[in-house]
């Protein structure tokens, strides 16, 4: 079976930085609903569309098309105390940008800790990094009407509804996969 819309695609994959650094090893293959639902990189998709299984490549993106630049205006330095302890560099809060209203949640990763302050940082790990992609595809299916519907893939491991993208979803007993190879 081709990789077309509305298909679910199991994708082996490495990621490094363009330097060749490895960032993560993908020893949990992605899987994603391909068609444009934002399960994964647009780049991606692009790379993997009309392809079956087997086909293995290896592409790099470009920040602007993978997390965008480092913006250092998403700096913050916060008191101490107003975050909750034991903190340690590289936990992650969720929290809203200065001035910012609800529809603007980001996640914060503390990247400095000293006596009174921690700094936030409200880029993404992965922001400024072009990416390198080693990709296999090793499953290609069609996707449920409840899959399609849903937007996101269905699994049998008894993942629960992710609640960000679910919400008003209560009482669905939906299994879903982590469908996004970036944490
Ligand atoms: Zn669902």
């Amino acid at each position: 079976m081709k990789i077309a819309k509305n298909t679910v695609v199991t994708v082996e994959y490495k990621l490094s930085d363009a330097q060749n650094n490895l960032i993560e090893d993908g020893r949990q293959p992605m899987v994603y609903l391909h068609g444009g639902y934002e399960n994964t990189l647009p780049k991606i998709e692009e790379e993997l569309d009309g392809k079956e299984t087997g086909y293995a490549s290896t592409i790099q993106i470009e920040p602007e098309d993978a997390f965008g630049d480092y913006d250092p205006n998403l700096l913050k330095v916060e008191e101490r105390a107003r975050l909750p302890g034991p903190l340690e560099v590289g936990m992650q809060f969720e929290g809203l940008p200065e001035g910012g209203d609800d529809e603007e949640a980001m996640i914060f990763t503390v990247t400095e800790i000293a006596d009174d302050k921690v700094v936030l940082d409200g880029n993404h790990p992965l922001a400024g990094m072009a990416l390198r992609f080693e990709l296999k595809v090793v499953e290609v299916r069609a996707a449920t009407e409840e899959e399609i519907a849903h937007e996101h893939v269905h699994g049998p491991h008894g993942h629960h509804h992710h609640d960000e993208d679910d919400e008003g979803e209560d009482g669905e007993e939906g299994d879903h996969f982590r469908t996004h190879p970036i944490h």
